[in-house]
């Protein structure tokens, strides 16, 4: 590696390529000359732990042998093959998906990533119920395609303005800093219920046709719904005729110890929205997981969308490489040691030692640490959407996460635990370490 071919690639990057939420003068992304498992590294040949996993995506880690030789096998058959075709692995992966996501499914519409999979999950609801208005929650994130932008119930929507006027925003659960001025996370549920329910009520059950919902909250701050609180929007989506929409695009495949997180919730749902792990991000892929009462419905109607990529063979043939690693390797049992043995001390640990880490929150290996200016009062580290000087502080933490080789993933004034679901307990635990003496800056600067 050269420097002058750093050089090229940034220089390339600068003058041609327009990224994604960003002002495009003020960034210089870093060049990255390689990866592999849960490190990649730049062209100086400096390494960093992926503590985001990219964004949330590599679940099996950069060069997976198996996912590799999945998109030469299929690249030397059948590279593409348009959709209103059958394909083999097309087949084979939907069949995989629906067995994983539960018996009541029974097809797959696939998608290019997770935005294009909430639009399609939202049309296919709303054509089945006959029913137009779509409920989402604050402090979400669904993609930043026309609807699923307008479902966000986050910052980035602001910009992206008006939204669909058919869209209703509501609260979800937040213990830590509950909308609902609760006491824990039975009276949580209780109150985010009631409230729920009212704003069915008030907006008319008769206009609403789902209701979307990340079963963890993901980029908004790890937000696990407390116990009981998933198996009453289902409850509230049968008595009023709703869709119940479960946005599994961060968590579904293994992040949380479970294929789909909805499993460990003891709900359901009508159609289930994945892409990221699905194959790590290694082909774009996504889709909607469809039950057998909306499947049926489109037996005799037509469906009317779709998209020239729709379940793309390299991309399916490596989703059907990633079932087979997840089986061989253990993956799901391995999140749930590494997330229950490993980071879940070390984050409840840090309640206690650090005067900035107000709360932890998370499950299998997808976790939060939120930053707190002071903890009896719970004042953020930086204020809500803080950008420039504001963020100075988030800024300096990510800065030391950096400098000692690990990539983080924060937002706000969050940092998260997401690494690859392959990362070993030596890795884990050197990166917890970074991240441990990183907070310690932190504290320093509070006092
Ligand atoms: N839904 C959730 C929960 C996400 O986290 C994301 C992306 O981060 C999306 C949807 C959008 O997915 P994509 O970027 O593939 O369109």
């Amino acid at each position: 590696m050269t420097t002058e071919e750093e050089a090229l690639v940034r220089a390339n990057d600068r003058s041609h390529v327009f990224h994604s939420w960003s002002v495009q003068g003020a960034i210089n992304p870093m060049p990255v000359a390689g990866g592999l498992g849960s490190e990649f590294w730049d062209y100086d040949g400096k390494r960093y732990l992926d503590f985001g996993a990219q964004l949330v995506n590599l679940n099996l880690g950069h060069q997976h042998p198996a996912l590799i030789a999945a998109i030469h096998a299929q690249a030397d058959r059948l590279a593409t093959i348009q959709p209103a075709l059958a394909n083999d692995v097309r087949g084979e992966l939907a069949a995989l998906v629906t067995d994983a996501a539960g018996e009541s499914f029974a097809k797959v519409f696939f998608t290019n990533g997770g935005a294009d999979a909430n639009e399609n999950a939202v049309r296919m609801a709303r054509l089945f119920t006959g029913k137009r208005k779509v409920m989402a929650m604050y402090r979400s994130y669904h993609g930043s395609t026309s609807t699923a932008i307008s479902l966000t119930g986050d910052p980035r929507r602001w910009a992206n303005e008006p939204s669909d006027p058919s869209v209703v925003h509501f609260h979800g659960p937040y213990p830590y800093r509950s909308p609902f001025y609760s006491d824990g996370p039975e009276q949580e549920t209780e109150r985010a219920l009631e409230y729920l329910e009212q704003t069915i009520v008030l907006e008319g059950a008769a206009t609403i046709g789902a209701i979307l919902i990340e079963t963890i909250v993901g980029t908004n701050g790890v937000l696990v719904p407390p116990p009981g609180y998933l198996k009453g929007v289902r409850a509230l989506c049968d008595k009023y005729g709703i869709v119940y929409i479960a946005d599994e695009v961060m968590v579904g495949f293994g992040r949380t110890g479970e294929m789909f997180a909805y499993q460990a919730h003891d709900v359901v749902p009508d159609l289930v929205t994945f892409a990221k792990g699905i194959n790590s991000g290694y082909v774009p892929l996504g889709g909607v997981i469809i039950s057998r009462a909306i499947a049926e419905y489109f037996d005799d109607k037509m469906f009317p969308g779709g998209l020239t990529y729709s379940g793309h063979p390299l991309a399916c043939a490596v989703g059907v490489a990633t079932f087979g690693v997840f089986e061989r390797d253990g993956i799901l049992a391995h999140v749930k040691d590494m997330g229950e043995r490993v980071v879940e001390p070390i984050l409840k640990g840090w309640l206690e030692k650090h005067p900035c880490v107000g709360d932890v929150r998370g499950v299998g290996l997808f976790w939060a640490i939120e930053l707190v200016k002071d903890k009896a009062t719970r004042e953020p580290l930086v204020p809500f959407n803080a950008s420039g000087a504001d963020a100075a502080p988030m800024a300096a933490f990510v800065a030391a996460c950096k400098a000692a080789g690990l990539w983080p993933f924060a937002h706000f004034n969050r940092t998260h635990v997401c690494p690859p679901l392959v990362i070993t307990e030596e890795e884990l635990r050197r990166g917890l370490a970074i991240i441990d003496d990183a907070l310690t800056v932190v504290d320093r600067a509070l006092t």
